[in-house]
Parts: C-alpha cells; structure tokens; sequence
C-alpha cells in the first residue's frame, strides 16, 4: 500500500470545506497569472530563467508534487531530503573546483546563499581569532544581498570601488584588509556587468591574512561551470573552489540550472568551516533543533525539483545550453555595437549584458519602456558610480538561437530610433533642491506621500506605463531617500 495514501478515516470523513470549487480557484489563479510577465519565451530579460526544453516544467511540477508535505526541518523523519541534498551538493562540487572534503547546504536561494556564507564568516571569526567589530569587504559592484547579510547579521561594510571595466583590483582589495575581517568577497561574475573579479588575486590577498573569501558565483557559476567544458569556447577566468584561499561558493541552480525556483547551493572548502554557519539548540521544552539554514520548516519541493532537473539535462546538456548561450551572448553584444546610440558595458564574462545610451538623445529607461511595448522586458539599472544608467538583458537557452537574437537586435534598434526621437525624460530642478534638503530619517508620511507623487506614483503605488520618469527622479535623488520612498511604494502596494 502507498505509505502516503490518506487514511480511511480521511477518506471517509465529510468534507468540512465551505470555499469555492477547486476549478474555480485554479481558474481565479490563471486569470491573475495573465497579468505577469511571461516566464516562457526569452522576452522576459530578468528574473526567469527558461530552458526552453520541452517537459522539463511538467517534470519538475511532478518531482515537487512527490515531496509535497514532506518537511526538510527533521532530515531524521524525512532521510529522502538528506539522499536528495547530497546528490545536489555532490553534482555542484563536482562541477566547480571541490574536492573529496568539500561539504555544503542546499539553500532558497543566492540570497540565503550570501546570507549564511557571511554569518558563517562572522562566526569563524569570532570564535578562531577573537574577532569582534567584524568586517566584510565588498567590491561596490558586490549583490545587495552581502548589504542585507551585513545589515542583519552586523558586519561593517568595506566596499571597495571597482574599476572603469567593472572588475575590483585584488591589490585594492587586500588593502583594505584589516584583522577584523571576517570575509572578503569576489563576484563570478557580478550581477549588474557580468564581469568576474580576479578571483586568484583576492583569494591570495585573503589567503595571506587568514582571512575566508567567497566567490559569489550566484548567478554564473552553473553557467562559466559548464561553458568551460566545451571545447570550442574560450576558457573563462578561474573562479572556483580549486583557486587556492576560496573558502566557500555559492551558486543558484535556480538561474542558469533552470531549475524551478527556491534553489541555490552553498560549498564550503569543509565541513569545519560550514558548521560555524549552523544553528543548534538543545534548551528549551521542545525537539532538538539543527538549521543549516534560516528556515525552520522547510519544503521539500525546490530539492526535488531541483534533483530532478539536474538529472535530466546533465552535464552534456548543460554543457550544449551554455555553448547556446555563449553564442546568442556574442552575437548580442556585436549586434548592439553596431545599434548606433547603445554601448554595453564592459566586456560581459557571462551571459548579462549592461546597454547604455552612447547619444545624449537616448535614454536607456526610454528604451526598456519602448521594448516593454514591443514585448521584451528588459531590467533598469540606475546611474551608480562609474556605471551610467543601463538596461540589463539576462540571456537564457530559450531565446539563444540566432534568429531570435537577430529579432531582438532588430526591436532594440527600433526601441533606439524612437527613445532618441522621444528625448530623455526632464527631471524638475526645483524638485531636486526640494529633495536634497531633506532628511530621509525624518521624512513624515505626508513629506514622504509628496514626495511619491512628484515622482509620478499613484497614491495607490500605482506605477505608470512608462517608467523612465519615475527612474529619472528615482535615480537622481541621494541613496538613501530613494531608500527611504521605495519601500513606501512597496507599502502602498501591501495596503489590503
Ligand atoms: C541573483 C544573485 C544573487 C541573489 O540571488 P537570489 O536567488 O535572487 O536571492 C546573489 N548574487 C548574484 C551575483 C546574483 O546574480
């Protein structure tokens, strides 16, 4: 008998259920789905990652739909979890640089990924050199998510500006080096330019101090992982945990494993360095408790439909999408060379390409509000720095074939012609001196309200179709007001 059938007495029992039909429900669900953005197709440049593989969606629903209920949280009731995380770490060590003593955690995601490597820092450092004002030191091209991990877990920020090419200078990087760091991070490669860090040098820089080092190949590392397996594609610089002083890695199956999404791993150099990120606790009335991560109860579903689909492709398979991409990437980047007005940024390591305007007529956020009406999202990424405001077009295997890039570079040039006929959105001085004078610390509800309105959101935190002027406003305005109104969009939005 199935183990996991309901019992009779289940069965039997009159459903107490007073809602909708379970049609009308799924029917409810679709017609809400039809207002996202598409995560098939390729067009949606951000945030979806799509194989473009027939039946890998239905295989991996059904491997999620195997587990469900199953809880992660007690890997001594549920051994299937243990079997199915160590099969996933196995494959990802395998893949980038670990060895027989390579140990790691299956995560949500590249957030809790960089999450736990710094915690796991932070406690390194404390309890092996007494560290206790620790300090993490990030290239300024480093994800958010090291901000937030220092932000919760109460690390300083060393951020160290990267140079005109996006990547940090490793000499730079261990200058800033201090005995209270805890942790030193080299993105492989970075989200906003896909440019990977020198990885060696940094290593060595840390490695020389006693210092750990992640290499946040979050988004890159399935990708650079398996491209440098193919013959024919050159190699992409070293990265991994076989470059000598890495100490842990992350990298999100959820991006280029094309998994289904809750899915990232986190490698450590050993299973002495992971256990400082680890949580147990014995003193209170209720079960003994292990996390190796920020759950509590935890799904079984991601791990499953991650194991699944990592079978299924496998190495060759991922090897061939990467080539595909690595491809599609190439000619993308020659094609919008030659879009008179666009320039991407840098020299792209990975498959994230930056498009800036190279003409004063063209605004880049006028660009993206064009190809959103053209059917492609492409993501805004603010003025920072020395990197001027861009859109970011994240490449995937479902639109890497060279009549759908041919097509893409055909709208873009189009979206180009018009945003410069259009001209940049004009950002109001006066509102900007309005916005300078004030204190984001002591912005009221009211001042903060005003201020939204200026920028052109709805009192509901409704957005207008064309976003270049909210992005104008946003971007001119100092970090930490723009802080202060994003969330009181986002608030507005929640309101019920
Ligand atoms: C996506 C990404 C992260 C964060 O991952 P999430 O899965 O979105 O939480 C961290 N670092 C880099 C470089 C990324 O691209």
């Amino acid at each position: 008998m199935d183990r996991d059938a309901p019992t009779t007495l289940a069965r039997g029992a009159a459903d107490p259920s007073t809602g909708p039909g379970a049609d009308d429900l799924l029917a409810a669900l679709a017609a809400l789905r039809a207002t996202d953005l598409p995560v098939h197709g390729g067009r949606t440049m951000a945030y979806v990652y799509d194989a473009g593989l027939g039946g890998l969606d239905e295989l991996a629903a059904r491997a999620q739909e195997t587990v469900a209920g199953v809880n992660g949280l007690d890997m001594t009731a549920f051994p299937s979890v243990v079997t199915l995380e160590n099969a996933v770490v196995a494959r990802a060590a395998a893949l980038l640089g670990g060895t027989p003593r390579t140990a790691g955690t299956f995560t949500s995601g590249g957030t809790e990924s960089c999450l736990l490597a710094v915690l796991t820092a932070r406690e390194h450092a404390r309890r092996t050199r007494g560290v206790t004002a620790p300090e993490i030191v990030l290239p300024d091209t480093a994800h958010a998510a090291f901000h937030k991990a220092a932000h919760l877990f109460g690390l300083r920020v060393v951020s160290v500006p990267a140079g005109a090419d996006f990547r940090v200078r490793a000499a730079d990087m261990a200058a800033a080096l201090t005995p209270d760091t805890a942790l030193v991070v080299a993105s492989a490669p970075s989200y906003a330019h896909g440019v990977v860090d020198p990885v060696a040098g940094i290593a060595a820089a840390a490695a020389a101090r006693g210092v750990l080092c992640h290499v946040d190949a979050c988004i890159g590392g399935w990708y650079l992982g398996h491209l440098r397996l193919a013959e024919d594609v050159p190699a992409p610089p070293p990265f991994d945990l076989s470059v000598p002083g890495v100490t842990s890695l992350s990298v999100d199956l959820h991006k280029y494993g094309y998994t289904p999404k809750g899915a990232s791993v986190l490698l450590f150099r050993d299973a002495e360095l992971r256990r400082h990120g680890w949580f147990a606790h014995a003193s209170w009335p209720g079960y003994p408790v292990v996390n190796a991560t920020l759950q509590g109860t935890k799904p079984a579903g991601p791990l499953a439909g991650a194991w699944a689909v990592l079978e299924r492709i496998g190495t060759g398979g991922y090897l061939e999408l990467s080539r595909r991409v690595h491809l599609a990437v190439r000619q993308l980047t020659d094609g919008i060379g030659r879009i008179d007005g666009l320039a991407v940024l840098g020299e792209p390591d990975a498959a994230l390409v930056a498009v800036a305007g190279d003409d004063p007529r063209v605004d880049p956020f006028v660009v993206a509000d064009e190809m959103r009406l053209r059917g492609w999202y492409l993501q805004p990424q603010p003025a920072h720095a020395g990197s001027p405001a861009n859109v970011h077009l994240t490449v995937t295997a479902a639109v890497a074939d060279p009549a759908r890039i041919a097509e893409l570079l055909e709208e873009l040039a189009a979206a180009t012609d018009r945003a410069r006929e259009l001209g940049p959105p004009t950002v109001d001085p006066g509102l900007l001196e309005l916005a300078a004078a004030l204190d984001p610390d002591a912005l009221t509800p009211d001042e903060a309200a005003l201020a939204l309105q200026a920028a052109g959101v709805g009192p509901d935190g409704a957005l207008p179709a064309r976003m270049a002027p909210v992005l104008a406003v946003l971007q001119a305005l100092p970090a930490p007001l723009t802080e202060r109104l994003l969330p009181e969009v986002v608030s507005r939005l929640y309101s019920r």
